[in-house]
């Protein structure tokens, strides 16, 4: 049995959650693997290494001297060494890094030595080896990650090691620069690693014991999700739910390794348990969960005989490629097209986009709505469920919302509905309080 593990910023953000992250990996000797983040916020209004080390970037390029607001680095690493107890000297590292700040390294450069040092450290305080991530994670020349390439190498190093810390977050690029994944990307690491380990299990380690069914910025005290498959999940992160990368997915996906979320604050909880098929893991409830979004315009296209038109959705949809929009939705009627795009893809060039459609495809109007916000609402449970749909709909009407559009995908396993933006809080508890009693 082979485990992966990857620590969040919070659960390594000081010397006490270093002990207890340590008291966690010990616990199961299948967590053979470890890919830690930076530390993170231990209070509400701390800064997070990596907001530090971003900030040192920009401080250089204007010019501005780094010697003092560095210190805080210093301190935050040197502090978690020595209330550790450990003997480990990482000044070397530390001025080194500043010295690179200084001379203008690359910003990802900046960005992943938070992760590097803390690796470091890491890997002392468990007496386990480190492998540094820019050895075996690769980007190709374009900028995209080579999985390939990493998938080979990385295993191939793996069995080398009975244990190790691989920082998260970064890798390398063709030419040798650092390159990082998006923020947040320490997640993605840990489900390459977790690939290339062929683990039995990818444990993401938190502060959160789990997805919950909605935002509970928006739900009070919602419930949390038990199972949820990769495609729900991919649902419910395309329209905001967060806890995990949106990418850290396809690597295990892929693999089929399944994915627990937990928490490090209260290892014994469950947790969610992410994976790839629902046939083990009968839906609990008819809705895993309920997510959505504000921001949204939609662009109505009406042109009589539309219809029969040949080529006339092409002819639209090239006009967005061209202005390089992409678009969330595509509810048609007969003589007419809908769009949905984010608003703000929509900056700047509002007028063209309108007047280009109106000219290239005769249209006889076009017109474009704004404050739109969309819900969707997921569940593998509803393919089973009749009457799914309606019940949504009978619970945002009932509430007093007009619904401005409705999407239900070929998949079976989402309904979206548009809302005005003033009703996305009062949609959203209708919806959930509809499935969960
Ligand atoms: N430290 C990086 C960030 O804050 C990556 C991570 O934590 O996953 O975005």
């Amino acid at each position: 049995m082979v485990k992966v593990v990857k620590f969040g910023g919070s659960s390594l953000a000081d010397a006490e959650h270093f002990r207890q992250v340590a008291s966690i990996i010990k616990a199961d000797p299948a967590r053979k693997y470890v890919v830690p983040s930076a530390p993170g916020k231990r209070y509400k209004d701390d800064v997070k290494v990596t907001d530090v080390l971003y900030n040192c970037y920009n401080m250089v390029k204007n010019h501005e001297d780094i010697d003092e607001y560095y210190k805080q680095i210093s301190a935050r690493y040197n502090g978690i060494i020595s209330d550790l107890g450990l003997s480990f000297d990482i000044s070397g590292e530390l001025e080194y890094i500043k010295n690179a700040l200084q001379h203008r390294s690359g910003r990802d450069f900046a960005a992943s030595r938070g992760e590097y040092l803390n690796g470091l450290i890491l890997a002392k305080y468990l007496g386990y080896d480190f492998i540094d991530a820019e050895n075996v994670i690769f980007f190709k020349e374009n900028g995209s990650f080579d999985e390939e390439k990493t998938n080979d190498v990385m295993s191939e190093e793996l069995k080398k090691h009975e244990h190790a810390v691989i920082p998260g977050f970064y890798g390398v690029m063709p030419n040798g620069t650092i390159k990082t994944f998006s923020r947040g990307g320490s997640d993605i690491t840990g489900s390459i690693v977790a690939r290339a380990a062929e683990a039995d299990l990818y444990e993401n380690w938190t502060d959160v014991s789990g997805f919950k069914m909605a935002d509970p910025r928006i739900i009070d005290d919602p419930c949390t999700i038990n199972t949820i498959t990769y495609r729900e999940l991919r649902e419910l992160s395309y329209m905001g739910a967060t806890v995990l990368h949106e990418e850290a997915i396809f690597p295990v996906r892929y693999a089929n390794i399944p994915i627990n979320i937990k928490n490090t604050n209260a290892p014994e909880a469950a947790g969610t348990m992410i994976v790839a098929s629902s046939s083990e893991y009968d839906a609990e409830k008819i809705i895993t969960g309920v997510a959505g979004k504000k921001g949204f315009s939609v662009i109505t296209i009406e042109k009589d005989m539309m219809n029969s038109e040949v080529g006339f959705g092409r002819k639209v949809l090239e006009i967005l490629e061209d202005n390089e929009i992409s678009f969330e939705h595509l509810p048609s009627g007969i003589d007419n097209m809908s769009i949905v795009i984010s608003s703000a893809s929509l900056e700047g060039r509002r007028e063209k986009l309108i007047n280009t459609i109106t000219r290239n495809v005769k249209a006889d109007s076009v017109t474009v709505e704004d404050n739109l916000a969309l819900i969707a609402i997921v569940g593998r449970g509803m393919v089973k469920a009749k009457g799914t749909a309606a019940r949504v709909f009978d619970a945002i009407s009932n509430a007093g919302i007009n619904i401005r559009m409705i999407d239900q995908g070929s998949s079976e396993i989402s309904i979206i509905v548009g809302i005005e933006e003033h009703d996305f809080e009062k949609a959203h508890n209708a919806i959930y309080h509809e499935f969960v009693k």
